[in-house]
């Protein structure tokens, strides 16, 4: 602002002006000093990202390509809610992903680069375009599209803060995800920043065999040390962690693993969210995964339930879309469907 001839304490009206939403009364509303909004137009770019495609699915799930500066692209989702005006938003915390979990179609491309602040809040404010535009109000943003947040916590808590500050993104603490595959320091960091927001754990298998077979990074960090770090953010936030599982025909869907999860989590706060697997094609070290059968699949979620467990059967969305997470972006990219 100073370089520019204005005072410093204008840097915040223009923040603010750039979460305010098309076609509402600006929120600011406060009058921008004379030359300064031409000024603006003339000389930086609001925008972090543009659209590249769009793909819809018949239950109204949108996956958005957005392509950063730098002429890379990330994928963000969002998801229409059971409440007919609200959505959901999935968004990206990296270009790529370092991970290397053996049924994600995100890593297979291997780790770009981390996203700025600014690229992820970009995503939310092109997702509430999106949701605006499907006749919904965008609700809540789950961290979960491609990359690990925990191992980009410095932006992706600065995106966070503007996504919900009040003044800014408005969306609120408690509406906003991250979720981990099980990085203990990040949790750690993530406790230490006191944010209030709700933490997820991709655990996908109760032992660490099993776990560390699928999820490199089960070798690193054991079963019980991931939650015994999500047991003091819980305690620290307040906030229920929900335990991920993505069930897999043959891997992890056995019945006696559903008691060793519920085993695991007894006396724990926390719920399991079941998910659908995605195919993607041959994994990263080759192997051919599927979902598990509908009916495997119910008696994983019962045997849960009748050991105590508080669990849930997420719904499949944008089944006829590259639903699952980097599917979009390795196809615009060029890759078959399975091609590595
Ligand atoms: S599942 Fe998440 S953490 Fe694992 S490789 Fe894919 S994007 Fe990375």
């Amino acid at each position: 602002m100073e370089e520019h001839g204005y005072k410093a304490a204008h840097a915040p009206r223009v923040l603010r002006q750039c979460y305010e939403v098309e076609g509402e009364r600006a929120r600011s509303s406060v009058r921008m000093p004379a030359g300064l909004n031409e000024l603006l137009a003339s000389t930086f770019s609001k925008q972090a990202a543009s659209l590249a495609r769009r793909q819809v699915a018949a239950d109204g799930t949108r996956k958005l390509l957005l392509r950063l500066a730098d002429g890379r692209t990330v994928e963000s989702v969002l998801m229409p809610d059971y409440h007919p005006a609200r959505a959901a938003g999935c968004i990206s915390s990296q270009v790529g992903c370092a991970m290397g979990c053996d049924f994600c179609a995100t890593t297979q491309t291997g780790f770009e680069r981390n996203l700025t602040a600014g690229e992820i809040v970009e995503q939310f404010i092109q997702l509430r375009r999106e949701a605006r535009s499907a006749g919904r109000i965008l609700r809540t943003i789950v961290f979960m599209g491609m990359g690990e947040p925990m191992l980009n916590l410095r932006n992706v808590l600065a995106a966070v803060k503007r996504i919900a500050e009040p003044t800014l993104g408005a969306l609120g603490w408690r509406q906003i995800t991250l979720s981990t595959v099980g990085i203990v320091p990040g949790i750690e960091e993530l406790t230490e920043a006191d944010l209030g927001v709700h933490l997820a754990l991709s655990l996908h298998a109760p032992d660490d065999a099993t776990r560390a077979d699928l999820l490199p990074i089960g070798q690193r960090f054991e079963v019980r040390e991931v939650l015994a770090a999500a047991d003091r953010y819980q305690a620290r936030s307040g906030r229920i962690t929900t335990i991920q599982y993505c069930l897999l025909e043959g891997v992890n869907d056995a019945l006696a693993q559903a008691r060793d999860l519920s085993r695991l989590l007894a006396g724990r706060p926390m719920r399991v969210n079941l998910l659908r697997y995605n195919p993607t094609g041959l994994s990263l070290r080759g192997r051919s995964y599927a979902p598990s059968s509908t009916e495997k699949t119910d008696a994983f979620l019962a045997e849960l339930r009748t050991h105590g467990t508080v669990a849930h059967l997420r719904r499949a969305r944008g089944a006829d879309i590259d639903a699952a997470c980097g599917q979009l972006r390795r196809r615009a990219a060029g890759y078959a469907p399975g091609e590595r």
